[in-house]
């Protein structure tokens, strides 16, 4: 694999930043580098979602047969990357990057059609019911009952931690149509608009303040058979090829790469106030390794991505992305936290005189807060583990 960039691709990566320059709105950057959670919230992404749209940019992964682009992996890598430092929020990826693939390589045509266009539009919110209560790791054992009823489904039950289901207007479901064999065989995937009766949607406030999750109660919810992905009971295969997008369908080093650059002005800052601060050379040292383990990141997210160009799937390689992704983000996290001190805690840092700057330091302990969840969500840094063992090393 060549790792250097061609000269169209660097003519490429100006256009990018010409264009960022010129459209990315300054309150969406202001926002963006005050946000301590998961997402911005859902109108700025969605803003941002149409101006890029506008452009034909919104997801450069789809085909373009679909709206997408016929980006090399190079393009779109470096795309994310001018994007990132441009300080753009990332897409919310439930719809756009989770279930469109599931959609383009198992939906009909019809549903192709209904569903795509409106994702991409932002015109449909989506978020994802996998989780329930007594099924997380343990995904084959959910519960949530499809029993058919003429050319319906009646669901009962619920679904947990389902996050932005407060915001969004239809859910993709797990849901169980089947006990009679393995678990992972009666399991079918089901679309669900939020405002069908009998869904409720109670909130969860997590420890970092924020209401970004809930639990979804179903009661005798009546759902169109012809709102199935696929075949009946075969859904545990859409399921966990749509996991692979979740957990490595995008470029995540730029990312970091941004966080470091933040990361590295909080300690520019600490030593303009404190001639001791470090002095030991600890901080610097950490610094580096999460500077190594970054570099090997990227060239790792380089590798698997380029593999998948031909528009295939990430395939299991991708828990080894999740992995190290939730590994070094919330490294950053926690050298914030210990850089920062007790002016973590300063409710206004600019009253309390305090040299860092207000944007990245007000959501330093938030963001520290609210990433804990990223080692359990989209499944566990124990199950990525497990994946890794069996589905890559083969043991
Ligand atoms: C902030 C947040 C947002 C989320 N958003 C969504 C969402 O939008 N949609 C959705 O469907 N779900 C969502 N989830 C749920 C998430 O996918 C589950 O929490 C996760 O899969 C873990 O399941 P669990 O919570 O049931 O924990 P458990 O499965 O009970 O795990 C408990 C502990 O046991 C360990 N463990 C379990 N099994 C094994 C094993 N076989 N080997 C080794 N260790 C093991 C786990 O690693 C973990 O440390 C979200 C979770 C959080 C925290």
């Amino acid at each position: 694999m060549d790792l250097n960039f061609s000269e169209d691709e660097l003519q490429f990566q100006q256009e990018v930043k010409q264009f960022l320059a010129q459209n990315l709105p300054p309150h969406i950057v202001e926002a963006t580098a005050n946000n301590a959670s998961v997402f911005v919230e859902k109108d700025l992404a969605l803003e941002w979602q149409a101006i890029l749209e506008s452009k034909g940019w919104a997801v450069p992964q789809w085909p373009v047969e679909h709206g997408g682009t016929d980006w090399s992996p190079a393009q779109k890598y470096l795309f994310s990357k001018e994007c990132y430092l441009a300080g753009a929020p990332m897409l919310i990826p439930l719809g756009l990057l989770m279930l469109a693939p599931v959609i383009m390589a198992f939906g009909s045509e019809q549903q192709k059609q209904q569903y795509l266009p409106r994702i991409l539009s932002g015109e449909q919110y989506w978020c994802q019911g996998y989780s329930e209560p007594g099924a997380g790791s343990d995904l084959a054992g959910l519960k949530l009952k499809a029993e058919a009823d003429g050319e319906d489904y009646i669901v009962n039950g619920s679904k947990m931690w389902t996050t932005h289901a407060h915001l969004a207007d239809h859910i993709f479901c797990l849901v169980r149509t089947d006990n009679s064999g393995r678990p992972q065989q009666g399991i079918s995937f089901l679309l669900i608009a939020m405002d069908t009766p009998g869904v409720k949607v109670e909130p969860i406030i997590t420890m970092a303040g924020d209401h970004e999750v809930n639990q979804v109660f179903f009661t005798d919810v009546r759902v169109p058979m012809s709102n199935r992905i696929g075949e009946e009971n075969k859904g545990w295969s859409y399921a966990k090829y749509l996991l692979e997008f979740e957990r490595g369908g995008g470029f995540s080093a730029p990312r970091i790469s941004h966080e470091l650059d933040g990361l590295r002005h909080l300690i520019s800052q600490g030593r303009q106030q404190d001639p001791e601060f470090d002095a030991r050379g600890e901080i610097e040292r950490r610094v580096a390794r999460i500077e190594i383990d970054l570099k090997a990141l990227e060239i790792t997210e380089l590798r698997i991505l380029s593999s998948v160009s031909g528009g295939g799937n990430p395939g299991p390689e991708s828990s080894i992305l999740k992995l190290n992704t939730t590994r070094l983000e919330q490294e950053i996290n926690e050298l914030s936290v210990d850089v920062l001190g007790y002016r973590g805690f300063a409710m206004d840092p600019v009253a309390d005189g305090s040299p860092y700057r207000p944007d990245f330091t007000s959501s330093v302990v938030p963001r520290y807060l609210n990433n804990r969840a990223a080692s359990i969500f989209g499944g566990s840094q124990e199950v990525q583990r497990n994946i890794i063992a069996k589905m890559v090393l083969g043991l």
